[in-house]
């Protein structure tokens, strides 16, 4: 059922930086990769220096570093050497109210230009910066702060005061409060950051962090149960800065959108730390996902490279081909997606759309960094996730035994695990050791995520260990029938879980919405069952299929199948703090 590959012309896989895989292989690994950093002397490496400090040291100050545009269509940009006077302000200011190494600064703020400065700026003072979704609502946020302790928190006033401000005695470590934008009450224990960093010189010199002190902290997206804490090192800016490279093709005269919030981890470190560390112009837009508005600017700011996630792939298609083909997108040279798994069908539509594919990445807040790819040098197979990067070791394995077993033979579906130690892999679980440590066994990290290795060596995504299937003997991965179900024609998303049956043990329930244009009534649920039935086998195949309006997906955009799995059985919903939409 596999959709032929999309092959790289010569000229492509040579324009692409990095060579090809197999080349790659043997000649870049961690120890290469982490040359393409400057170094601080006596073994120090920070990464705000490696974002910020680095390019104006180098020369390349002028060079735009942040082009930003707001809901209301203001346009701010900030070149290298503006960043560097900003962020040198903003640790200036940390100092000066007396924090110092280690200080726990967590924002709440949308995608303003002040996010970015702060999350430099923390880092330039030597501080843990934690980005949390500003749509949040008080006790996702007030959970989140206590454990990760915060001490100084960025905000609006209205969302400070909402969601903060009335519980602020339960966060007994936090000392200080900046608040951006207009709006609020003044009061006791907050600060107007915008008046405080006029006030404050940009005299600053970046903090000589060790690569192992810890930098950020990210909670996971919620997609299977309560957000885990996890805990970031300065090392990481290797990865960023090498993936960044050669999983995203980033050059330096490139324009980048990443179109991810920072309080999910793919918007930190493609949102912020790899653009700036590879030393491009990055485009950041504060308003929420909108065709006609994403699509004029990727033409009007020429982005050549564009990161983003199937949500809103998914979202485009639906919205027509029409709107794409209105632009003039030549500009655009490489297209990447990343978060959940990209249907052969999506992969297919973007090349047809946009004349390049959407390239599949894989990783999670876990590891940092993009571990699994389709890279620019490499011929795509759509519905793969690409291959391991160079420095990373994969395996699939299987977990039922004793002991863990590597499995070699090709599509035989099991756990995918990561050796550790690449440099962003995440270092803990914040107060939570004894599951960071279930999380290794015998010398290997589990993903949690079930795939199997075809034998060119591409990943492909099977899904979520907890998500799996098992209905009279087999075991079914969601994404297959997914991918099936949106190849109809009406099928705009699917999401399939398993449900209790006497006789199979469980069988195969779908979660449909629809293009528009289409009648959710009993003629097209049996043409939907029958075509998948022709693809699937009746075996995999769904035995029910339910419209939606819409499925219920977390902030990052994720579907939240065991929300669905819950409902449907009426049992408890269990953590919704992610859930798109809740307050
Ligand atoms: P939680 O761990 O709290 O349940 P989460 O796993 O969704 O949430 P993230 O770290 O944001 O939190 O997401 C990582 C997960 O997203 C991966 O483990 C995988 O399940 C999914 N994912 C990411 N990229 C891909 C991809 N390219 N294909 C398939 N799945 C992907
Ligand atoms: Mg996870």
């Amino acid at each position: 059922m596999a959709l032929p590959p999309i092959r790289k012309s010569a000229a492509e896989r040579a324009a692409a930086n990095m060579p090809d895989y197999d080349e790659a292989l043997k000649t870049l690994g961690w120890g290469e990769l982490r040359k393409l950093l400057d170094h601080l002397p006596h073994g120090a490496l920070n990464i705000a220096y490696e974002a910020v400090d680095r390019h104006v040291a180098h020369d390349r100050g002028a060079h735009e570093a942040l082009r930003w545009f707001g809901k209301d269509g203001t346009r701010r940009s900030y070149t290298y050497a503006e960043l560097k006077v900003e962020t040198d302000r903003f640790a200036r200011l940390l100092g000066d109210m007396g924090h110092g190494r280690g200080v726990r600064v967590f924002s709440l703020l949308g995608r303003v230009p002040e996010l970015y400065i702060a999350a430099i700026g923390t880092l330039k003072a030597g501080g843990v910066f934690c980005p949390l979704y500003s749509a949040f609502g008080p006790e996702p946020v007030r959970a989140r702060m206590a454990i990760g302790k915060a001490e100084v928190l960025i905000a609006s006033p209205r969302d400070y005061a909402k969601k903060v401000a009335p519980d602020r005695a339960q966060l007994p470590s936090l000392r200080d409060v900046l608040l951006v934008g207009e709006g609020g009450e003044p009061c006791e224990g907050v600060v107007d950051l915008t008046q405080a960093l006029a006030r404050t010189p940009a005299d600053f010199t970046t903090i000589a962090t060790r690569p192992e002190d810890m930098a950020l902290l990210h909670f996971t997206s919620g997609t299977t149960g309560k957000p885990k804490g996890a805990v970031h090192v300065h090392e990481a800016v290797v990865a960023h800065h090498a993936t960044g490279r050669i999983a995203l093709d980033l050059h330096e005269d490139d324009v980048f959108w990443c179109t991810a919030d920072p309080g999910w981890v793919t918007g930190t470190s493609y949102g912020i730390i790899a653009p700036l560390t590879n030393g491009v112009t990055m485009v950041v837009d504060e308003a929420e996902f909108d065709a006609g508005r994403w699509y004029a600017m990727l033409e009007r700011e020429q982005v050549t490279v564009w990161y983003t996630a199937p949500t809103a792939i998914r979202l485009l298609m639906k919205a027509g081909a029409e709107l794409a083909h209105a632009r003039d997108l030549s500009r655009l040279r490489f297209m990447a997606s990343v978060g959940e798994p990209l249907n052969a069908e999506a992969v297919q539509w973007s090349h047809k759309v946009f004349g390049r594919p959407f390239h599949d990445n894989w990783w999670q807040t876990e590891t940092g960094g993009i571990m699994i790819a389709n890279f620019a040098s490499m011929d795509v197979m759509p519905g793969s996730m690409g291959k391991p990067l160079p420095g990373v070791e994969a395996a699939i394995v299987d977990t039922s035994g004793k002991h863990l077993r590597v499995i070699d033979r090709a599509m035989e579906s099991g756990e995918l695990a990561l050796r550790p130690g690449w440099p962003s892999m995440f270092r803990a679980y914040l107060d939570e050791d004894e599951r960071y440590d279930r999380a290794f066994r015998d010398g290997w990290y589990l993903s949690g995520d079930i795939a199997a290795r075809d034998a060119d060596g591409y990943y492909w995504f099977v899904g979520r260990a907890d998500d799996l299937i098992k209905s009279s003997g087999h075991l079914i991965g969601p994404f297959e029938v997914e991918s099936a179900l949106v190849e109809h024609p009406a099928v705009a998303e699917a999401a399939v879980i398993g449900i209790p049956d006497e006789r199979a043990g469980e069988i195969v329930k779908a979660f449909v919405t629809l293009h528009t244009g289409y009648e959710p009534d009993d003629a097209l649920r049996k043409q939907i069952m029958g075509h998948a039935r022709a693809k699937l086998g009746a075996a995999i195949a769904p035995r029910q299929i339910e419209f939606r309006d819409t499925l219920p997906r977390t902030r990052s955009g994720k579907i939240m199948r065991r929300l669905l799995k819950a409902r449907e059985l009426g049992l408890p919903e269990g953590d919704t703090s992610t859930l798109e939409g809740s307050p």
